[in-house]
Order: C-alpha cells, then structure tokens, then sequence
C-alpha cells in the first residue's frame, strides 16, 4: 500500500513539473473555509445540489436539452461559484412548492433557490439566507377578461382560481375565494392549462412567477397587476445553519457591488421585467 502511494506521488510530481508555470497561472486558489462547515463540505466535494424549479420561466425552467435556466439558477451558480464549485459541477433537482422544506430537512438538497418566500411558518423547520429579491402576489386571466381587475373581483365574478400547494398565494387567496372555488396544483404549470382550457378562470402567485408564464403564453394571457403582498425571495438552508447563511449572504452582497448580480438579472429576468432591482437589504441570520 505505501509503496503505490508513494509511486503516485512521485508520478504526481513528475507531472507537475513538466509545466509548473502554466498551471500555477491558470488555476484560481481555492477557497478554504472554517473546518466541520457547510460551505468547507461543499468546497472539499466539489459538487452541490441545488433544488430550484423547472417549470417556471424566468426563474427556474428545464429546458428540453436538460438544462435548468433562470435568475434562480444565477443565483446558485453566484453561491456554488463562491465555494469554488464550477456550474457544470451543480446538480439541479425539482423541488415544487410543498417539497422545499422537506427537502432540506431530509438532505436531497444543499440548498435551495426556488422563488421561496421567507415567513415565520417556514423558519420554524428551516432558515432562509437573504432575501436576494422581493416579489408580490397578482393575478394572472386570459387576455380577453375584464372583469376580474383585483382580488376583491373573484368573490363578485364567482372566479375559480387555480395556484399551488403548499404556496403563499395558496394561504392568501382564501380571503378572497371560497374554498370550492380554488384549485390546488403541485406545479404552476398546471394552473395556467388549466386557465388555457376555460377550467380555471383566473391563476395567482408571484408577479414575477406569473411573468414567466405570460411571457410563455403567446398573447393567451395577462396580468392584473395589482400586487397585494410583499414575498420575499430567500436561500432555503438546514435549520440554524447560520455560518452558512452568513457565507451565502456575503456571496449576494460581493455578487451585488462588482456587477454579477444584475448580470444575473438581466440575463434571465430581465429580458421580461426591465432593469435589475437593489439587492434588498439582507436580514439577520438566525
Ligand atoms: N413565493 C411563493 C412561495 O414561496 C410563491 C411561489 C412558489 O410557490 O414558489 O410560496
């Protein structure tokens, strides 16, 4: 045993050698972090697995060749970039609204970035670095409609709204819908066939989330626009991990001031949305 080691150093050396220069030259040092953290896990593996969505244009959509593209998967690529993980090296898996804390309790993911909103319910099983955007539910309907113009009009028009388990929006529409006029799905991609083929009337979750699915309906549907909550975008992250969160924080405010950030933005997002937002100010990890 020791004298095959030992050969593979001496091979090791002999390679190094031949052109230390060069690869001195062209490879980054890697980042070193704290002994027994996540970000030093991360970093000796090489690999991360994220959990975002694919089914969401501008944030998280999979594409037919297999990549996952959208200002989420950026917003992994800053992190795992900051842990020295090369994109190629990220494995994005679908994580669906009512799947995001299980996830990262049961450790399929390292962490995820997946239009989630930070709330009180939710830190009580996880914790959430961020916010890295701030959105705010509406409604989407088809083109032609005119008479739901808010969420006060689903009641009067007798709306049937579809939106996702396990959402915010899911939580929130019931002040404004009876319970046997709402349809719940595991996808938004399902809510918005459903409002394509008349078995909904009207989808609701984040603008920027209904943005995307506009933007994909080919002039079949439109956006009230009249955001009625504040939905802040968080990094979900094991429960308590708080190094990390700090770790990933940083990454966000590095990523903000040198320009990646709104790169990020308006590679994705942007195209739809207009000009890239502030980074919001960052809450405490806890
Ligand atoms: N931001 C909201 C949430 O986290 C709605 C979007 C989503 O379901 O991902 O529940």
């Amino acid at each position: 045993m020791t004298a095959v080691l030992a050969g593979t150093v001496a091979l090791a050396a002999a390679g190094c050698g031949s052109d230390t220069t060069g690869t001195e030259a062209e490879t980054p040092a890697k980042p070193t972090f704290a002994a027994g953290t996540t970000a030093a896990r991360l970093a000796e593996a090489g690999k991360v697995t994220v959990g975002t969505k694919f089914d969401q244009p501008l944030f998280g959509l999979k594409g037919l060749g297999g990549d996952v593209e959208g200002f989420d998967v950026e917003i992994a690529k800053i992190i795992a970039d900051g842990l020295g993980i090369d994109p190629d090296d990220i494995t994005f898996v679908e994580t669906p609204s009512a799947q995001r804390e299980g996830a990262i309790q049961q450790s399929r993911v390292d962490f995820i970035v997946a239009t989630y909103t930070i709330n009180d319910k939710r830190k009580q099983l996880i914790s959430f670095a961020g916010p890295y955007y701030q959105a705010g539910q509406d409604i989407m309907v088809k083109k032609d409609n005119t008479t739901i113009t808010g969420p006060e009009s689903l009641r009067a028009t007798n709306a049937k709204v579809c939106s996702v388990s396990g959402s915010t929006p899911a939580e929130k529409i019931k002040e404004y819908a009876d319970a046997s006029n709402i349809v719940l799905f595991d996808v938004y991609s399902k809510c918005a066939d459903a409002l394509r083929t008349g078995q909904v009337d009207a989808v609701t979750t984040d603008n920027v989330v209904l943005l995307g699915l506009v933007d994909a309906s080919g002039g079949a549907f439109k956006i009230v626009g009249k955001p009625f909550t504040t939905e802040p975008y968080g990094i979900g992250i094991k429960k308590g991990d708080t190094a990390f969160c700090q770790f990933i924080d940083e990454q966000l405010t590095a990523a903000a001031a040198d320009g990646r950030y709104a790169k990020a933005w308006e590679s994705t997002a942007g195209k739809v949305a207009g000009a890239a937002p502030a980074l919001p100010t960052l809450a405490t990890c806890s």
